[in-house]
């Protein structure tokens, strides 16, 4: 077939779709995942088990363990196409090359206010869409990028306002971004390093996208992989995933007003947990004995349920601003339990939504409102639902075919169509 009808027959595509069909979906997916959509197992029956028209699903590869800001511009150039371009400020700032790898042709080059997508993120997927968007305001895109070519934002276990199982597994509690040695962290960023030096003799499944930082054997001799390995100017540095989940890196990016609504887009949140209050005394929590089968998500969400946030240098926001010495001293008496509630990575108040709830806009979904609200969806508010009794991966990105997976892509499926119809 000829690129020519090949375009052709995209374009009618695209025609039809804007006549019959729904508005694609991109799949940003989390930490350390890759464009393995398999994985995901056959969800997009479910997506579209409602309409008569299937809808798109694009899955796009963007650094698995990148900063928030190079996966967001990662993410626009997978969809338009063209060289990646982190902009002059940021790779100054950040000591990389301010290009990236040229894509030759974009997942959807016709993406425009006219044609916007939904995106469904899992994960640190929630805050990348949240930084394109804010790339996308600041005018970091150019002219031609709008915020209104995102339709709706659609976050599963995102971590908003970051982690505290990031100082668990390395990142140092009094010093981010510098990383504990022979912690999980430290072992990882090293294993990085040395897959992003073969790159070129890896599948796909292993890109790190270190494009920019010029990483492979073609790029830096053997000793300097060794001096990366010592010390990483990659995974230590504040343009990596791990930071951009410190408290610390959030209250930056909200000081700065990334996170704040915006009035047109529909925003929807899927917050999973898995665990109790641990007593009535305490806000600690620990998982319900029945994730045990998932050892090292219920290990974890042990620790997440009991952190210590004074530890934390700078301390959070959400403690410095409570000004009461003894509750900052010991903060599970005075703060809410959500701090501590969570789905084995991410606790609850981070999975809501960027922002507290005092400063942006929010409706917390009980089960009552869930079917009405669903079918009259409103822009420019978050949708909070709560998945009780789910851990980080039970809705996705692993396939496993639960009724739980089954019935969730269905009600997304007819949410997205109702975004439509409400527009
Ligand atoms: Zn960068
Ligand atoms: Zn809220």
């Amino acid at each position: 077939m000829t690129r020519t009808r090949t375009l052709l027959m995209h374009r009618m595509a695209g025609s039809i779709q804007n006549q019959n069909l729904g508005a694609p979906v991109v799949i940003v997916q989390g930490f350390l995942g890759t464009t393995a959509a398999w994985i995901w197992g056959n969800f997009d029956h479910y997506l579209n088990f409602d309409s008569k028209f299937p809808r798109r699903t694009i899955f796009v590869s963007v650094g698995p363990v990148s900063s928030l800001h190079d996966r967001a511009c990662e993410l626009y150039y997978a969809l338009m196409g063209g060289t990646v371009d982190y902009g002059l400020e940021h790779s100054e700032a950040h000591k990389h090359a301010r290009y990236g790898r040229h894509i030759s042709e974009g997942q959807y080059p016709e993406w425009s206010p006219t044609r916007p997508l939904h995106f469904i993120a899992h994960s640190i997927g929630g805050p990348t869409v949240i930084k394109l968007l804010h790339l996308i305001k600041q005018g970091h895109f150019g002219p031609s990028a709008h915020a209104q070519m995102i339709l709706s934002i659609n976050a599963i276990s995102a971590p908003f306002r970051g982690t505290q199982l990031v100082y668990l597994l390395g990142e140092r509690a009094d010093a981010a971004p510098a990383v504990r040695p022979l912690s999980f962290g430290s072992i990882l960023g090293k294993w990085v390093h040395i897959l992003s030096y073969m790159a070129p003799l890896l599948p796909q499944a292993l890109d790190f996208h270190g494009d920019c930082r010029s990483l492979t054997y073609r790029d830096i001799s053997f000793f300097s992989l060794l001096k990366q390995l010592w010390t990483s100017d990659w995974a230590e540095s504040r343009d990596a995933a791990p930071f951009d989940v410190s408290c610390q890196a959030v209250d930056e990016r909200e000081s700065d007003g990334e996170g704040v609504i915006d009035p047109n887009i529909f925003y929807q949140s899927h917050v999973a947990v898995m665990t109790r209050r641990r007593s009535e005394s305490v806000k600690f929590h620990i998982p319900a004995l029945s994730h045990i089968a998932s050892p090292l998500m219920y290990i974890s969400s042990r620790l997440v349920g009991k952190f210590d946030f004074s530890t934390l240098r700078p301390s959070p926001s959400f403690l410095a601003q409570r000004g009461d010495s003894d509750c900052a001293a010991r903060p599970e008496l005075d703060m809410g339990e959500e701090y501590w509630a969570n789905d084995g990575v991410v606790p609850v108040f981070s999975q809501w939504h960027p922002l507290p709830c005092r400063l942006t806009r929010c409706r917390h979904l009980v089960d009552g409102q869930l079917d009405e609200d669903r079918t009259t969806p409103s822009p420019g508010i978050w949708h909070v639902n709560r998945e009780e009794d789910a851990h980080h991966m039970s809705l996705v990105p692993l396939w496993t075919g639960t009724d739980r997976q089954k019935q969730w892509w269905r009600r997304l499926g007819q949410w997205l169509a109702s975004v439509e119809e409400s527009r």
